[in-house]
C-alpha cells in the first residue's frame, strides 16, 4: 500500500489551506478531490472576511485573486409589493487592506491549489474518497477509486455533509433543521455597467443581503455580491422549511422569482448567467460542532461544522482556511512526537479554542435560536414596508400625526412580541 504522511480529503479552502501549510513545513501531503479541479464543486455566496486571517498564511493575502473590496453594506427587507433598503458606506472599509472582499471560488480555489503545489503538496483531482481505512480502531488511510492509500493522519475537509466524519463516527446524519440549501448564479456584466448600476468607483464593491418575501416566510435570505465583471446572486432556504412549506414549491423557483423582483431585475438586465450552482450550508452554529479529532484523523472547515450565520454576516470561508492551517500545525506537533493518536491530535481542539474559530462560534451560539423565528422572514419586512408607506403618503384627507400612524401599526400586543424577539436578539 502506497503511504503518505498526510492525506487531505477535499480540495476546498479548508483542504487546500491545510495542504499549503503542511507543505510549507516540509510535510508530505496529498489532497484528493472528487471534482474536475479545485473550485469546481465549491459554492459560496461570495464574501471573505480577511482581517481574521491576518495571522493565517499572511504571505498569501497580498496576492490573492480577490474580486472587489466590500465598501458598501446593504440590507434589504422585502414584502410582496414593497422594499426597505439600508445602505451603509464606510471610508474605513474603503481603506486597504479592506476588511472583506468578494471572491469567486472557481478562481480562488484554483489559485490556492497552485500555491500549495508550488510548496510541494500533491493534488489528485477527479478521484473520490469512498472510505476510511482503519486498523485497531485507528484511521490509517483512505480508499479512493478502489485503491488503498495509507497515511499517518487523514485530514477530512469534505464539506458540510462530511461523509468521512460520519464514517469516523464523529457525526451523525444531519437534521433538516440544521441545514439550508443555497442556489446561486454568477451573472456576467461589464465592470463599468456594475459601477454605474451600483454607484461604485472601480475599486469598490457591494454586499447586499435580502430578507423577507423572497423565501415566502421560510427561514433564509438572499444575497447579491459585486465581483469585478460579474454579480453573484442567490438565496438560501432551510431544508426543514422547504420540506414543510405550504404550498410546496420547487426550490430553484425561489431564485427565478427573486430575479424578477423590481429590486433585482434592473441590476442584472442584459447579464449572462455563466454559472449555476447549489450547495448545502450548516445553520446549526456552535450547537452543530463535532469533536474534530480521532486516532489518525482531523476534521476541518464545513466538515467540522465551522460556519456561522448571524443574519448580518455569513461566515464559513475564513473558518475553513484557519481550521485547515491549525490542523496542519497540530499534525506538525504530533509528527515531532511521532504520536498520531487522538490524545496527541487533541491539541487541534485546544488551538481552535484559542483562535477566532471557536471563540466567534461560541460568542454567537444563540444566533440560530434568534433566527429560528418566522416573524423575521415575513412579519417584520412587511411591517417595515407598510409603516414607511404610511409615513411617506400624503393623501386627499388631512394627515394624521406620525406617532398615530406608528401606534396603529405597533400596537401593545405587537410591542410585546417585538420585545420578546428583541430579548432573544440581545443574547447575540
Ligand atoms: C449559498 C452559500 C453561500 C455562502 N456564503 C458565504 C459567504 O458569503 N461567506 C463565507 O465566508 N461563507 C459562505 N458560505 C459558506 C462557505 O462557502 C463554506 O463555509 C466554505 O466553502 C467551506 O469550505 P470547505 O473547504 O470546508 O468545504 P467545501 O468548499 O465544500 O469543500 C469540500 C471539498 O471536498 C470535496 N469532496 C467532498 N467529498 C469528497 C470525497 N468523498 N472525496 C474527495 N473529495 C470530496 C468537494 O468536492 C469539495 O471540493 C456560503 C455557503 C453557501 C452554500
Amino acid at each position: 500500500m502506497e503511504k503518505f504522511e498526510v492525506i487531505v480529503v477535499g480540495a476546498g479552502l479548508a483542504g487546500l489551506s491545510a495542504a499549503y501549510a503542511l507543505a510549507r513545513e516540509g510535510v508530505e501531503a496529498v489532497v484528493i478531490e472528487r471534482g474536475d479541479y479545485p473550485g469546481a464543486k465549491n459554492v459560496t455566496g461570495g464574501r471573505l472576511y480577511t482581517r481574521p486571517l491576518q495571522n493565517f498564511l499572511p504571505e498569501l493575502w497580498r496576492e490573492t485573486p480577490f474580486e472587489r473590496p466590500v465598501t458598501n453594506e446593504i440590507i434589504t427587507l422585502l414584502s410582496p409589493d414593497k422594499s426597505v433598503t439600508l445602505r451603509f458606506r464606510s471610508e474605513e472599509f474603503a481603506r486597504l487592506p479592506a476588511h472583506s472582499h468578494t471572491v469567486l471560488r472557481g478562481t480562488l480555489d484554483r489559485w490556492l491549489a497552485k500555491k500549495a503545489e508550488e510548496k510541494g503538496a500533491m493534488l489528485v483531482t477527479k478521484n473520490r474518497v469512498d472510505d476510511l481505512l482503519k486498523k485497531d480502531g485507528k484511521v490509517v488511510g483512505v480508499l479512493a477509486a478502489g485503491e488503498e492509500l495509507g497515511a499517518d493522519v487523514v485530514i477530512v475537509c469534505d464539506g458540510a455533509l462530511s461523509l468521512m466524519a460520519e464514517k469516523a463516527g464523529l457525526r451523525s446524519p444531519g437534521s433538516p433543521r440544521d441545514y439550508a440549501v443555497g442556489f446561486k448564479e454568477i451573472i456576467e456584466l461589464p465592470s463599468q455597467t456594475i459601477d454605474d448600476r451600483f454607484g461604485l468607483k472601480p475599486e469598490e464593491g457591494v454586499a447586499n443581503l435580502f430578507l423577507g418575501d423572497l423565501t415566502k416566510g421560510r427561514f433564509g435570505g438572499g444575497f447579491l455580491y459585486t465581483n469585478r465583471s460579474s454579480l453573484s446572486l442567490g438565496l438560501v432556504i432551510r431544508i426543514k422549511d422547504l420540506a414543510e412549506g405550504n404550498p410546496p414549491k420547487e426550490a430553484p423557483l425561489f431564485l427565478d422569482e427573486f430575479k424578477e423582483r423590481p429590486e433585482i431585475a434592473p441590476l442584472i438586465a442584459g447579464g449572462e448567467t455563466v454559472e449555476y450552482s447549489a450547495h448545502l450550508i450548516s445553520e446549526a452554529g456552535y450547537a452543530g460542532l463535532i469533536r474534530p479529532f480521532a486516532d489518525g484523523l482531523l476534521v476541518a472547515g464545513d466538515a467540522a461544522g465551522f460556519s456561522l450565520n448571524v443574519g448580518l454576516t455569513v461566515r464559513g470561508m475564513e473558518f475553513a482556511i484557519a481550521s485547515g492551517v491549525i490542523a496542519a500545525q497540530a499534525v506538525k506537533q504530533a509528527r515531532e512526537k511521532k504520536d498520531f493518536s487522538a490524545t496527541s491530535l487533541s491539541v487541534y481542539q485546544n488551538m481552535l479554542a484559542d483562535s477566532f474559530v471557536l471563540k466567534d462560534l461560541k460568542t454567537f451560539q444563540h444566533a440560530p435560536d434568534f433566527l429560528d423565528n418566522p416573524r423575521l422572514f415575513q412579519h417584520y419586512p412587511q411591517m417595515a414596508g407598510d409603516l414607511l408607506q404610511n409615513l411617506f403618503t400624503v393623501g386627499p384627507e388631512p394627515r394624521q400625526k406620525f406617532s398615530t400612524a406608528v401606534w396603529e401599526k405597533v400596537t401593545w400586543t405587537e410591542t410585546w412580541e417585538i420585545l420578546k424577539d428583541l430579548q432573544k436578539g440581545l443574547k447575540i
